[in-house]
C-alpha cells in the first residue's frame, strides 16, 4: 500500500507571475490591473509535483538561478518531499519565468524567459547515472534543450529502463527521439504537429496514434481533454473516457495527467488502469485554478469515484 515507486523526472522550473486584467495592454500601453500571484511552475516541476502527490518518490533534475524565485522553488520541492540533489543553482543565469496575464473571459498571454532552464545539459545527464539505474519510470518533456531530452532518451535506453516523453510544448521532432520510445503522450495539438494529422474524432486519433506507433513508439497516448485519452499499444487501442465535470481552469492538467502516469506504472498498473488513474487526477485538477495549486493528492484520489 505504502510502496512508493522511484520516479525520475528531467525538466524546467519556473515562476509564474499571473496579473488578472479586465484587458490586455496594446503595444506602449501601461494599465492597472487587477490581483496578482506567484505560483511555482514549468512542466518539468508541475510533473515532479504531480508524481510526489500521487505517491512517487520523485527525484528531479533541474537547474534555477541563485536568485529569490531559485530559493522559493527549491523550498517548495523539498516541501513536496521531492529529492532535490539534483537541481543546480547557477549563478549567471536567472530562475525561468512565465509572465503570464489573464483576462476577464479567461484568454491569456504568456512569456516565458528560459533562464536556467537553457542551461539543463547532456553533461547535467551524464551525471546522473545512478538516479537512471534506480528509476523505475523516467519522465521528460520539451522545455529544456532537445539535445538534452534525446540524451535522457538514449541513456534511458541504454539502461533499459521505461522512459515517458511528454512531446510539449508543441515541437517538431526528428525521428532520433521516436524509435524505441517507451511511450509518448502528447496532447491534440502536438499529436496533429508530430504526425500532420488532425483530431478530430477517435478515427482520427487513432490514425494519429497509429503514425506515432509506427515511428517506432511503443505505447501511444494522445490526451483529448474533456474526451479523455486515445490509447494505442500492442495489447489495447481505444478511447478512454473521463468523467464530465465542470472545468474551471486546465492549467497543468496534462502535467497532471503524465505525474500520475508515471506513478500507476510504476507501481506495476496495466497501461489502461493507469490512464484510468491519471484521467481521474488530471480531470479532478481542472475542476480547480492554478497549476501546482490543482494538482491532487493520492489520498483525495482515492476518496473520489
Ligand atoms: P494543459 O496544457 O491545459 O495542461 P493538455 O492540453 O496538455 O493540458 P489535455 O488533453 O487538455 O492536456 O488534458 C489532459 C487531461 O486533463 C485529459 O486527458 C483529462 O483527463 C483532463 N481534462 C482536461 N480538460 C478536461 C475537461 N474539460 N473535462 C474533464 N477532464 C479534462
Amino acid at each position: 500500500m505504502d510502496y512508493k515507486p522511484k520516479i525520475l523526472v528531467i525538466g524546467s522550473a519556473n515562476m509564474d507571475m499571473v496579473i488578472q486584467s479586465d484587458h490586455f495592454p496594446s503595444p506602449g500601453e501601461t494599465i492597472i490591473g487587477g490581483k496578482f500571484s506567484l505560483i511555482p511552475g514549468g512542466k518539468g516541476a508541475n510533473q515532479a509535483v504531480a508524481a510526489a502527490r500521487v505517491g512517487g518518490e520523485v527525484s528531479f533534475i533541474s537547474k534555477l538561478g541563485k536568485d529569490l524565485f531559485g530559493e522559493t522553488n527549491l523550498e517548495n520541492f523539498k516541501n513536496e518531499g521531492i529529492d532535490t540533489s539534483l537541481i543546480k543553482q547557477i549563478p549567471d543565469q536567472p530562475s525561468g519565468v512565465a509572465l503570464i496575464t489573464v483576462d476577464s473571459s479567461g484568454e491569456n498571454t504568456i512569456i516565458v524567459a528560459p533562464g536556467a532552464n537553457s542551461h539543463i545539459s547532456t553533461v547535467d545527464i551524464q551525471a546522473a547515472d545512478s538516479h537512471f539505474e534506480h528509476a523505475a519510470i523516467i519522465l521528460t518533456q520539451l522545455e529544456i534543450p532537445l539535445p538534452t531530452v534525446l540524451s535522457c532518451i538514449e541513456k534511458a535506453k541504454k539502461k533499459g529502463k521505461p522512459l515517458i516523453l511528454n512531446p510539449a510544448p508543441a515541437t517538431d521532432l526528428s525521428e532520433a527521439f521516436f524509435e524505441g520510445l517507451f511511450m509518448i503522450t502528447p496532447n491534440e495539438t502536438e499529436a496533429e504537429l508530430l504526425t500532420g494529422i488532425q483530431i478530430r474524432d477517435d478515427d482520427s486519433a487513432e490514425s494519429a496514434a497509429k503514425a506515432l506507433f509506427g515511428k517506432g513508439v511503443q505505447n501511444v497516448i494522445i490526451t483529448l481533454g474533456a474526451g479523455g485519452a486515445f490509447v494505442y499499444t500492442e495489447g489495447f487501442k481505444g478511447r478512454i473516457p473521463t468523467k464530465k465535470v465542470q472545468a474551471v481552469d486546465s492549467t497543468a492538467a496534462g502535467d497532471t495527467f503524465n505525474g500520475a502516469l508515471a506513478v500507476a506504472l510504476a507501481k506495476g498498473e496495466s497501461i489502461e488502469k493507469a490512464v484510468q488513474f491519471a484521467l481521474k487526477a488530471a480531470t479532478l485538477s481542472v475542476q480547480r485554478m492554478g497549476a501546482q495549486s490543482s494538482i491532487p493528492t493520492l489520498e483525495e484520489l482515492s476518496l473520489k469515484n
